[in-house]
């Protein structure tokens, strides 16, 4: 039992570092298809450059290491309470190893367990089979994506795509709604799983279990196999793109299963899982515990290095600007960037998600926040022997959920720029007008990239709200994101989810009679 709770730490940190052959040949074939000097292609091109780099690093891909779901065959007769605390154990061990970020928190009380553990944290099903070997499937699907989960009740009525009957067409309505939905949010482009069937809660479990399909498997349904085809050629039309800023590539896979349901009762569940597509699995022997096979082969042959940077210029459809920028900002500096302009910032950055922004609301920041740069974030991070603190992985955190503070704390503290991911809303939009502030999208996911351009933590407030939600004080080095709300009133996410609208209408029609 030592050597199977070894073989799970591997497993742990193989998923968290990791992406397997089959999501890499899909990112890959996403850079293929889009433009390299767009918005998309650069932020593919990146997101590339992070794979790699979180698999030199061993580090975590995204920050947000998700919640670890793990799906166990077992022989009949294995222990699973034995199996269970082993699982635990090396959850714990990798949390403290840095290659999980401290995600488990306490719904009430909002502690943060520190570890990883706590209830309902890990997710672990036991199912058992004939086989005398033990096969472990595990997935880390970050919140972000989490959130863009969707499920419908049929017949609907789906803004864009009209009423949704009880039928496949009904069906295709709605996962085509679902892919609208999540716009850019999800870190797209991404994967979805769809479950058609089943009460509320196992139509959601099929849709999750439809993720540990192979990207490339074929569903052996007819019905299905033609609506997974239908819906990769119809959603890539909706001009998403990555990130959500618009292009050719905005779903990288699409697995749909079914099951019974109730006469009266008809869901179709979605689950949304980001280009971070973290799942692997592992045979392992039940005699020693050793790992005896990997079930998603590594891809060592897709390799995610760049041509050379020479090839991108801008298209002329998205004309740039790349400018370079010390903090604190200034007014005239922020006023002066437009919707699509690069920015590269250098200097010192403040962290800030959920607890922060609700607590700035009501109380003085305890960092002059004059000027200041706000970066949606909850990071991982490890403390040397020395006491000293380094960031392990920093990718940006979804914006939405400040919507209802952030304006608020731009007016009050006087702050020139918000970095996220996935935009934010009117609110927040009228308040960088007024006030003259920014919001600049990171690339969702590429927590090693921006790792790097961070090169010094200058400290850190409210470590009691936990490692992710603390206020991090940052210094960075060539940080760069893209201006997709500017000054002046425009939004690139505004933008993009209109003319994808309009571009869903196009799908009204029946399809499948
Ligand atoms: S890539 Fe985006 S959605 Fe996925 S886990 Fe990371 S932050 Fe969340």
């Amino acid at each position: 039992m030592e050597q199977f709770e070894e073989s799970i730490y591997r497993l742990i940190v193989e998923t968290s570092t990791n992406l397997p052959g089959d999501v890499r040949r899909a990112i890959k074939a996403a850079q293929e298809a889009e433009d390299r000097a767009t918005r998309a292609g650069l932020s593919l091109s990146t997101i590339a450059s992070n794979i790699q780099m979180a698999e030199c690093n061993v580090s975590p891909i995204c920050q947000d290491t998700g919640m670890p779901t793990f799906v166990l065959h077992v022989p009949v007769g294995a222990n699973q309470i034995v199996m269970k605390e082993k699982i635990r154990s090396a959850i714990a061990r990798a949390t403290k190893d840095g290659k999980l970020r401290t995600n488990s928190v306490d719904s009430l009380t909002g502690a943060n367990s520190g570890d990883n553990l706590g209830p309902g944290t890990p997710v672990i099903h036991f199912e058992q089979w004939e086989r005398d070997e033990i096969e472990v499937r595990l997935i880390l699907k970050g919140g972000g994506c989490e959130n863009k989960n969707i499920q419908y009740s049929l017949p609907a009525e789906l803004e864009g795509l009209g009423k949704a009957g009880r039928d496949l067409d009904g069906i295709r309505k709605c996962i085509l709604h679902a892919v609208y939905q999540a716009q850019g949010q999800g870190c797209s482009a991404g994967f979805i799983g769809v479950g058609i069937g089943g009460d509320r809660t196992t139509g959601y479990e099929l849709a999750k279990q439809q993720l540990f399909r192979r990207v490339d498997d074929v569903n052996p349904v007819p019905e299905l196999r033609q609506l997974e085809e239908y819906i990769m050629d119809a959603a890539n039309k909706l001009g998403i793109g990555t990130m959500g800023f618009g292009g050719n590539v905005t779903l990288l896979g699409c697995k749909i299963g079914a099951i019974n349901r109730l006469p009266a009762s008809f869901f179709v569940s979605v689950a949304y899982n980001c280009w971070a597509f973290r799942r692997q699995g592992v045979l392992i022997d039940a005699g020693n515990g050793e790992i005896k096979e990997w079930l998603y082969p590594r891809g060592d042959e897709v390799s995610m290095e760049e041509e050379p940077e020479a090839a991108a210029q801008p298209a002329e459809t998205e004309q740039r600007r790349e400018v370079r920028l010390k903090t604190p900002l200034t007014e005239e500096q922020v006023r002066n960037l437009r919707v699509g302009d690069i920015v590269i910032l250098d200097g010192e950055i403040h962290t800030g998600r959920d607890a922060l922004h609700k607590y700035l609301v009501d109380h003085d920041s305890p960092v002059d926040l004059n000027g200041a740069v706000i970066y949606h974030c909850g990071p991982v991070m490890l403390k040397d022997e020395q006491g000293e603190w380094h960031v392990k992985a920093a990718g940006p955190t979804t914006s939405a959920r400040e919507e209802p503070y952030q304006g608020d704390i731009i007016k009050k503290f006087g702050v020139r720029a918000v970095i996220g991911k996935g935009g934010m809303g009117k609110k927040t939009l009228a308040a960088l007008k007024e006030h003259g502030a920014v919001y600049l999208n990171a690339i969702g996911g590429a927590a090693q990239y921006y790792a790097e351009c961070i090169k010094r933590v200058n400290g850190v407030h409210f470590l009691e709200f936990g490692i992710p939600e603390a206020m991090w004080h940052l210094e960075t080095e060539g940080f760069a994101a893209i201006v997709t709300m500017d000054a002046h009133g425009n939004s690139l996410h505004a933008d993009v989810e209109h003319d994808s609208l309009a571009k869903l209408e196009q799908f009204k029609e029946p399809v499948f009679k």
